[in-house]
């Protein structure tokens, strides 16, 4: 976040949730934008953005918020996506970028497109970067510093407007990367979708477990089930909509997943030591990598305080 002169005018955001009040807060504090209005069908959501300051103006529909908007952020969940471009549609003005922050990207391109009119330019993008928790209050101003936000532009995108959206996010702190639509939600169903669905089927098995009480699983989490529960807590509407949108490339990396699974079951069944350790020896360089790609830090136990 060095340069302070606005890549863009005026900014709206729609739905101030975790991802929408962290461009707010970004775009805030590292000038990317003169003037920040949010719109927030929850009351409640808007009253908090207000009282935290996030933007200059706070709208209850996303249609007024969008007039004379040079940049506009879709951060709502997936699902909503449609009903939000259907309403905003009219009160674009021409030469506007719409974008959004979707965590799939094919379903927003295909439903959200044929929405935006002529004359206004329709850049999907995903910043790879979030946490478990949601609501204004959940956002934070370094949310994109040092991570990649991937946009998909459709094959006929204007180059200057890809230019401008690039600017702005590299402006928020983030790294970009230019990919297809079929390419992203392949690459993030592994990286990021599987991973969720894996948390959320571990926890509720436990939960479900007769043998091994719910107090045992809890007062033992530290064991790495905790870990699981971070992911598992992320937002029930927001993950419901990724696998309801993402659904093809979801059930292809499961599959490779399960069988991948069932070698390792037959690992242990037949004993067979070399596999597991040559497979953890594996995993462990992926984890290393990450942390020299400075997409985590390597303080053991992600940094949870011990007792000495
Ligand atoms: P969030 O904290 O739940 O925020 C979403 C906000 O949108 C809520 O305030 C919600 O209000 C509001 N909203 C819902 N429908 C709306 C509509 N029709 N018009 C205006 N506002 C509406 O969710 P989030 O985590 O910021 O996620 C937003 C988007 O970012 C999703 O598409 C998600 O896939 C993507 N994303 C999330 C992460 C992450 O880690 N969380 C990371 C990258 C990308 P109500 O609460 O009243 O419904």
């Amino acid at each position: 976040m060095s340069d302070a002169t606005p890549t863009i005018g005026k900014l709206a955001i729609i739905g101030g949730g975790l991802i929408g009040s962290s461009v707010a807060l970004a775009a805030r504090h590292s000038g990317a934008a003169s003037e920040i209005v949010i719109a927030d069908t929850g009351a409640d959501n808007l009253a908090k953005a207000r009282a935290l300051g996030l933007a200059d103006s706070y709208h209850s529909t996303a249609t007024e918020a969008v007039g004379g908007a040079d940049l506009v952020i879709l951060a709502v969940p997936v699902g909503a996506m449609t009903t939000v471009a259907t309403d905003i549609a009219p009160g674009l003005k021409a030469g506007a970028i719409v974008s959004d922050v979707g965590s799939v990207k094919n379903s927003v391109l295909k439903s959200v497109g044929p929405l935006v009119p002529a004359g206004v330019h329709f850049i999907p993008g995903h910043p790879v970067a979030g946490t478990e928790q949601s609501g204004p209050e959940a956002g934070f101003a370094s949310l994109f510093d040092g991570r990649w936000c991937i946009l998909t532009p459709p094959e006929d995108a204007d180059p200057a407007a890809l230019g401008t959206l690039s600017a702005f996010w590299t402006k928020l702190g983030s790294k970009v990367d230019i990919m297809t639509a079929d390419h992203h939600d392949l690459v993030l169903a592994i990286t990021s979708h599987v991973p969720h669905l894996i948390a959320y089927n571990i926890v509720g098995t436990a939960n479900d477990l007769e043998t091994v009480t719910r107090s045992e699983v809890i007062k033992y989490s530290a064991g790495g089930f905790r870990d699981f529960t971070r992911i598992a807590a992320s937002d029930p509407t927001m993950w419901r909509d990724v696998f309801l949108n993402n659904k093809d490339a979801v059930l292809e990396m499961l599959g490779r997943f399960s069988e991948d699974l069932t070698a390792l079951q037959r690992a242990i069944r037949w004993g067979d030591g070399d596999a597991l350790f040559d497979l953890f020896t594996h995993t462990r360089d992926i984890r290393k990598r990450i942390i020299d790609a400075g997409q985590d830090d390597d303080t053991p136990d992600f940094g949870r305080p011990h007792d000495s």
